[in-house]
């Protein structure tokens, strides 16, 4: 090798580690420019400080006047009403109920994205507060109303922002994320069949979810897999009825549902790699007349939960391997139906890794924590699996409290104080999304120019 070319080869490699090196400083200086500005800040606390009295007004009445999926009328009146009085072009009655504002900045630019559900739970409430809901067995249980509120809020500082946009940011409500009767179509799956990622398309897309494990103040996130998914099934086990004290002439349903739902089991613990997150829960069964006859049909429904797409693929047929075989063995005849829900959610690594700066800038750095991933789903996966998302958990647990009631329970009540540190966060995330994509898109074009 001449030393010439040896030469030419150190300087390269030189050349590769300075780059290198730049890369993260370069990164760095980006956030620091948008981020470190103090005007801005101030700008944001004191436009929240400003909105927050009605801010509480409004999660109130969407308390007190909870709306179930597919049906969010009155809670998409109000967040129509709003977005169109602080000029966004808005439009109603996309997947049935959704609502979708698009604020445009002074300049033109990318557009970056912020989901919140509206929907509320089947369940009656049963916290003793001066908002309680006033729909008899209908909840906010999930937290949606606070979703819906943090949104509206971040849209009002955001709109007063709008000379330093330099792109659009598109507000997404979305109805019915906590699942719909079979025949009805809806959430997130018909927002995106409805064309809500485009015209103009979006370019990332940013959502957090209530957390009553975490105090208020901080936010749990995880670079990959933040839920999971979630599947339903139904299994029916049709035997024969006899005497009860005659079992040889009959074929029992209820044994037969016995042995499924222990072997269903094993396929967590002697199927798949430990390693390997999932779970098979039967949560209704149904079956037998009475005490003294054996029964001869069991119907049981459940579900299925993973983060492992390629696990999820294989269960359906190792459940019915075992049902099959079963029910075989003692001539009883059944039927199994596989319903597959929607995927693990997925926050996109490099979105994460972009983010969190801005994430520990609105909130201190020490309030920003890892969290591993929940086996709880979300609709919101739908929207990852075509666009880059960064969903996060927003803590609602009252500092002091030890326990706060868990999601989707009668008695669940988050801190209200939650409200302003999540439009915050959003505020930062949407600015500084909305600043990179910016960046981004010029050096595409000088680089189409070159
Ligand atoms: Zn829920
Ligand atoms: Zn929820």
């Amino acid at each position: 090798m001449s030393s010439r070319f040896k030469c030419f080869i150190l300087s390269c490699l030189l050349l590769i580690l300075l780059l290198l090196m730049l890369q993260p400083v370069a990164a760095e200086k980006q956030n620091q420019k948008l981020l470190q500005d103090q005007k801005l800040s101030q700008a944001i606390d004191r436009e929240i400080e400003k909105h927050r009295p009605e801010l509480i007004k409004i999660r109130r009445f969407l308390h007190m006047n909870p709306e179930l999926g597919n049906q969010e009328v009155e809670t998409a009146r109000l967040v129509a009403t709003k977005l169109t009085s602080l000029g966004f072009e808005v439009k109603t009655g996309v997947a049935v109920t959704g609502v979708v504002g698009l604020l445009r900045g002074f300049r033109p630019g990318p557009t970056v994205a912020i989901r919140a559900d509206m929907d509320a739970l089947p369940i009656q409430e049963l916290n003793n507060i001066p908002y309680r809901s006033l729909k008899p067995g209908v909840m906010h249980a999930c937290g949606h109303d606070l979703h819906t509120t943090i949104a509206l809020g971040t849209a009002m500082v955001l709109s007063s922002l709008r000379s330093r946009l330099q792109g659009n940011i598109k507000f997404i409500f979305q109805p019915a994320e906590e699942g719909l009767p079979e025949a009805q179509e809806g959430g997130a799956a018909l927002m995106i069949k409805e064309g809500v990622l485009g015209d103009p398309p979006v370019r990332a897309i940013f959502s957090l979810h209530v957390w009553p494990e975490l105090e208020v103040g901080k936010a749990g996130y995880a670079s990959g897999y933040l839920m999971a998914s979630s599947d339903n099934f139904v299994i029916t086990i049709e035997g024969k009825s006899a005497h009860a004290a005659r079992p040889q002439e009959g074929i029992d349903a209820i044994v037969l549902a016995a042995g499924i739902i222990n072997n269903l089991q094993t396929i967590i613990s002697r199927y798949l790699d430990p390693t390997e997150p999932a779970v098979i829960t039967i949560g209704k069964i149904q079956g037998g007349a009475r005490a003294n006859i054996i029964a001869e049909k069991v119907v049981m429904e459940g579900t299925v939960r993973t983060l492992n797409e390629g696990i999820r693929e294989k269960i359906p047929e190792l459940m019915e391997n075992i049902i099959s075989g079963i029910t075989r063995s003692y001539g009883a005849k059944y039927s199994f139906r596989y319903l597959k829900g929607t995927p693990p959610l997925y926050n996109h690594p490099d979105l994460v890794q972009a983010m969190l700066p801005a994430l520990e800038l609105a909130l201190g750095k020490n309030n920003v924590v890892a969290v591993k991933p929940q086996m709880v789903a979300e609709d919101f996966a739908l929207f990852g699996e075509r666009v880059p998302v960064f969903m996060y958990l927003l803590g609602v647990r009252t500092p002091g409290v030890a326990q706060a009631a868990p999601l989707h329970s009668p008695y669940f009540n988050p801190d209200e104080r939650a409200i302003p540190v999540g439009i915050k966060a959003m505020c930062y995330l949407l600015l500084e999304a909305l600043e990179q994509q910016a960046a981004m898109s010029k050096s595409e074009v000088s680089d189409v120019i070159k």
